[in-house]
């Protein structure tokens, strides 16, 4: 899952020795120290957000890493030659109950850049979008892979609030100033990899045949599923059961082929037993289905 969260620099200025060493390392130069203007900013730490989830406390140090080298780009309307600032040296800090990423970045003064660190200097452009794609998240209540047992973030559980524990750190983005005034009211932005569609990883990786025979399987399934629902129906209906066929539907209706083949079988078993005349019911099933299918055709 794609993961974006609001930060902030907290504070700047000449870098020291070791600071311009690991600048030169970083950018294969030989930048001196009236050349660069550093930064350090705080990233992700391991307390719950506002939107319920909150990043692995030992997760943090694999994503610190992931973060050094990643650039910087001043607003969303800025061009990708404005990439100004880089990420140069990343750890995790822990103060008393909070662990969090202070990471340091540099910008190479001159041109459009003095401009950015002004503003960096006057506080305008204090705060910063950073983004990353997190494997796995966890459920706090019980410890499963969240999605799969049924608690929800930001729900209480015998008294405990449910949150989702990202960890897995896959990959760290590129970070953004963001107009402050937008940030505020936009909060934090975030995106999921499950909303990237199965299509968009098909096109990405030229699985574009797979992907359209996966299609056609899938419609098949979804044709037979829809058979053997009309058939559970019809022996329900044949068995006088005395339940109305809105609710058969709506009961078979999200059933799974497995479970609606198994009722199917007990179904005609059961007919079988209790209506010698099978044969000729079968019959007539067979015909009415005739009938039905030459209508939708
Ligand atoms: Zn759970």
């Amino acid at each position: 899952m794609e993961i974006r969260k609001g930060t902030e620099i907290i504070s700047s200025g000449v870098p020291s020795e070791a600071q311009l060493a690991a600048i030169n390392a970083q950018a294969k130069g030989t930048m001196t120290a009236e050349q660069v203007y550093v930064f350090s900013l705080r990233l992700c730490d391991d307390q719950v957000d506002r939107d319920h989830e909150r990043f692995d406390t030992d997760a943090l140090g694999t994503l610190a890493k992931l973060f050094i080298g990643k650039t910087g780009i001043v607003d969303h309307r800025w061009s990708a030659d404005n990439q100004v600032a880089r990420i140069f040296a990343a750890e995790v800090v822990r103060d008393d109950r909070v662990s969090y990423i202070k990471a340091w970045a540099y910008i190479r003064r001159g041109g459009m850049a003095d401009e950015v660190i002004a503003d960096i200097e006057a506080g305008i452009k204090r705060e910063v979008s950073v983004g990353c794609a997190m494997g796995m998240a966890i459920c706090s209540v019980c410890g499963s892979e969240y999605g799969s047992c049924g608690h929800h973030k930001g729900e209480y559980y015998d008294g405990q609030l449910c949150c989702a524990i990202l960890r897995e750190p896959m990959d760290a983005y590129e970070f953004s100033f963001v107009a402050v005034p937008a940030q505020r009211s936009a909060g934090v932005l975030k995106g999921f990899a499950g909303t990237r569609k199965l299509k968009e990883l098909a096109d990405e990786f030229g699985a574009q045949g797979e992907y359209r025979a996966l299609c056609k399987d899938a419609q098949l399934g979804r044709q037979y599923t829809k058979a053997l629902q009309d058939d559970v129906v019809r022996l329900c209906l044949s068995l006088e059961l005395g339940v109305a066929e809105p609710t058969l539907r709506s009961v078979f209706g999200s059933a799974s082929g497995d479970d609606l083949l198994a009722v199917k079988t007990a179904l005609e078993n059961r007919l079988a037993e209790s209506l010698p005349m099978v044969t000729q019911l079968g019959c007539s099933f067979g015909k009415e289905q005739e009938v039905e299918s030459g209508f939708l055709i």
